[in-house]
């Protein structure tokens, strides 16, 4: 079985997808930034599954940081096979007129930055031109890419609307290096993030707005990069997946 990092993955989503992955028999590096406890509690948990996993603290945004957490990945698990590009922030909801450089380059970094320097590392190690064995990354964006976010977050609907692109350009680009490129796109899900955007009830609120009636679960997120992960999906690159409820 293989070797994957996921960013950003103490809570929601990346804990989600950390549990669905172990399950399948993975090897997980499980990346954080502030949630130390969260992060090496989840380690203990997918370890009771037999699989090998540590926790690596790295702000993601942060070039010197990322290579280090690959570093450490390479040292203590062997061999990357896989990367889930999920660490990303939420800034609370404003109009475009009232944001500040510092909010949105914040937010860039975190969200877009972050998942390009993950990509170059991963590619330095995947790619059968610098003696890999290929392999899959799958980048979370968010419906908010086709939607806008308006009055919300702009800020962040821009910045998943750069994973996009990114996916497309960058699923071309290494393609005969034996590296797949897919995106999963995310409608309401359930987690914290929409308390750190100002709104704790926000799936509660825009419920009625989503053809199914309800918010999605981390495990729904998971189960679908699992399986762009896996050789199941061995032709599929450069694909979007909807995971929003019909949204
Ligand atoms: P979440 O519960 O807020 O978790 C975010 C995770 O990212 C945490 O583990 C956090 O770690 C980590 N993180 C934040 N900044 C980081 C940094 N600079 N370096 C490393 N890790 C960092 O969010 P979520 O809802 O699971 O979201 C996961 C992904 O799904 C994000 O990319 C988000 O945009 C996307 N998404 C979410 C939804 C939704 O409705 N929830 C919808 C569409 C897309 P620490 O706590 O350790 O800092």
């Amino acid at each position: 079985m293989g070797n994957i990092l996921i960013t950003g993955s103490s809570r929601g989503i990346g804990a989600a997808t950390a549990r669905v992955l172990a399950a399948k028999g993975h090897n997980l590096c499980i990346n954080y930034n502030q949630s130390q406890p969260a992060a090496d509690q989840l380690v203990k948990q997918v370890q009771q599954l037999g699989i090998k996993a540590i926790a690596v603290q790295a702000d993601v945004s942060q070039e010197q940081q990322v290579m280090a957490l690959f570093n450490a990945m390479d040292e203590q698990l062997g061999p990357l096979t896989g990367l889930v590009n999920n660490a990303g922030i939420l800034l609370p909801q404003m109009p475009v007129e009232q944001m500040d450089a510092a909010r949105i380059n914040r937010l860039l970094t975190t969200n877009v930055t972050s998942y390009f320097l993950c990509c170059k590392e991963a590619i330095k190690r995947m790619a059968i031109k610098h003696g890999g064995r290929g392999g899959a990354i799958v980048n979370v964006s968010s419906a908010a890419a086709r939607l806008g976010a308006a009055g919300e977050y702009v800020d962040y609907a821009a910045s998943k609307g750069a994973i996009d692109t990114l996916t497309r350009g960058l699923s071309v680009e290494v393609a005969s290096q034996g590296i797949r490129v897919n995106c999963v796109r995310p409608g309401f899900i359930d987690t914290k993030m929409h308390t750190d955007g100002g709104e704790p009830d926000r799936i509660e609120r825009v419920k009625s707005a989503i053809p199914m009636g309800r918010g999605g679960t981390p495990e729904e997120v998971a189960n679908a990069i699992a399986w762009l992960l896996s050789d199941e999906a061995s032709y599929v690159t450069g694909s979007f997946t909807e995971i929003a409820g019909g949204r």
